[in-house]
């Protein structure tokens, strides 16, 4: 335990790497110490956080890069998922119409029909 009681200083310098970001110089954010940091995602990305959440891991990066490339990955997976589903059931109308369509010319379908689209 220290004199002061406080948590002991992290010695933080600058290029020092935390995640994605790299240090660029010291600052303050509301008397806390901080460094302003450059985030790996984008040339211009810059972001400010205090020493104690980088040294903890709370903070990795800008905050912003991350979830773009999620949201991206989410919405495609999500597009091929109503895509399967909408070729599904036209699979399924068009299997129908066959099966009725020889079913009016007096066949029975006796194994499932086989489709190929045109
Ligand atoms: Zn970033």
């Amino acid at each position: 335990m220290t004199r002061t009681g406080r948590p002991p200083r992290h010695h933080v310098s600058v290029r020092d790497t935390f995640g994605r970001g790299v240090v660029l110089t010291g600052i303050r954010i509301g008397g806390a110490r901080a460094v302003l940091l450059a985030c790996d995602c984008g040339p211009d990305v810059l972001y400010a956080a205090r020493v104690t959440d980088l040294v903890s891991g709370r903070v990795v990066s800008c905050g912003h890069c991350r979830h773009p490339e999620r949201m991206a990955g989410r919405a495609a997976r999500r597009d091929e998922a109503a895509r399967r589903a909408a070729e599904a059931v036209a699979e399924n109308a068009a299997r129908e119409a066959a099966g009725a369509v020889l079913a009016a010319h007096g066949f029975r379908v006796t194994r499932a029909i086989q489709l190929e689209r045109l």
